[in-house]
């Protein structure tokens, strides 16, 4: 007898299901089957390259119940071909999209029973890729494992979309030109913590990082995308290789574009934000967060009063729509999780 998942109590945060999936490629030869197996530690040599010299990318995604009763993924692809970027530029075999793809499916099918009901959050996805060969110079590892596990999370803002106050940072960056910034190298996300402690400390919510060269441009909230709205445009930084290109991002802009709004990409400089009249943020985990303020140095803007501005709540309930299946999948966007006949005992 399976034990009982109290949705209503389902957070943010790291719960281990039944299945996760590994496979493993050795450097310059193809990947090998994968293979379903219990959720569980892994061993690892200690000389293994991600956790010497960071050899490491994740993904992130969600799979959810739509309103029709199947389990259905946004945008898988994307993630596949975000994997393959960051392999080739953290020197890793890059893991082909049908497998990546198969892998996703097969363990989200395998933890259905994790799938929370539609509203009550979604079964968060987690790919990895990692060198776990042992090396001891600065050189890629001789052998790779791509695993695959997955978490229930319950709804990002419980009780409501609430808006986030952020700090401008003068002294941190998240990326420099010709970094890591645009992958999701598992490297980029330590640097961040400290900042963001400190940030929480004062009161807000994240950080804002601004360019590394000229300190003017936005780059992203934490680890989210951002978007202002001023007169009716909507602005997002454009991707220059120091911002992490967004599934959710991309996805905003399309359908801004479709509802009639004028999308710029561009660089966007801070002194503009603090005049704009509505901010939010975007990524897979809060799908759309509204910013109620942003504060830089001395000078604090807030924005429609501190409640979600109505771009903002069109956007979310447009994406969320989507994503459930309560709205036509216009764009081609959800991919249904094939499930493999239930067995009758
Ligand atoms: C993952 C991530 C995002 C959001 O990407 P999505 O594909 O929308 O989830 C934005 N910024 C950073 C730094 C990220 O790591």
């Amino acid at each position: 007898m399976e034990e009982q998942i109290d949705w209503d109590s389902l957070t943010f945060s790291f719960t281990p299901t039944d299945i996760m999936y590994v496979a493993k490629c050795k450097l310059g030869e193809e990947w090998q089957t994968g293979e379903m197996m219990p959720y569980g530690d892994i061993t690892i040599s200690p000389a293994a390259g991600v956790l010497n010299y960071g050899q490491g990318l994740f993904e992130g995604m969600k799979a959810q119940r739509s309103v029709n009763g199947g389990i259905v993924l946004f945008r898988p692809e994307r993630n596949a071909a975000r994997l393959i970027t960051g392999a080739e530029r953290l020197g890793m075999p890059p893991v082909p999209e049908e497998m990546f793809l198969d892998a996703v499916e097969k363990v989200v099918a395998a933890n259905a029973r994790w799938v929370p009901p539609t509203g009550k959050g979604a079964l968060y996805v987690r790919p990895v890729l990692w060198g776990t060969g042992p090396i001891l110079g600065v050189s890629p590892a001789p052998e790779y494992t791509f695993m695959v596990y997955v978490c229930p999370v319950g709804p990002y803002f419980k009780g409501g979309m609430h808006p986030i106050s952020l700090k401008v940072s003068d002294e941190f960056h998240r990326a420099c030109p010709g970094g890591s910034g645009g992958v999701k190298a598992i490297g980029n996300y330590a640097p961040g913590m400290m900042p963001s402690k400190g940030a929480k400390k004062e009161g807000f919510a994240e950080i804002i990082y601004l360019d590394a060269v000229e300190h003017r441009y936005i780059e992203e909230v934490g680890a989210a995308n951002f978007f202002c709205v001023k007169d009716g445009i909507v602005y997002t930084p454009e991707l220059t290789g120091t911002i992490l290109p967004g599934i959710t991002r991309a996805s905003i802009i399309d359908l801004a574009r479709s509802k009639g709004y004028e999308v710029r990409e561009e660089k966007v400089e801070i002194e503009f934000v603090l005049q704009a009249d509505e901010c939010f943020c975007a990524g897979t985990a809060a799908v759309i967060s509204p910013i109620g303020a942003i504060c830089h140095g001395d000078t604090c803007t807030m924005y429609c009063n501190n409640e979600v501005g109505p771009v903002t709540g069109e956007l979310y309930d447009a994406l969320t729509g989507i994503q459930t299946q309560v709205e036509a999948d216009i764009f081609g966007w959800i991919r249904a999780v094939p499930m493999p006949e239930i067995e009758i005992e």
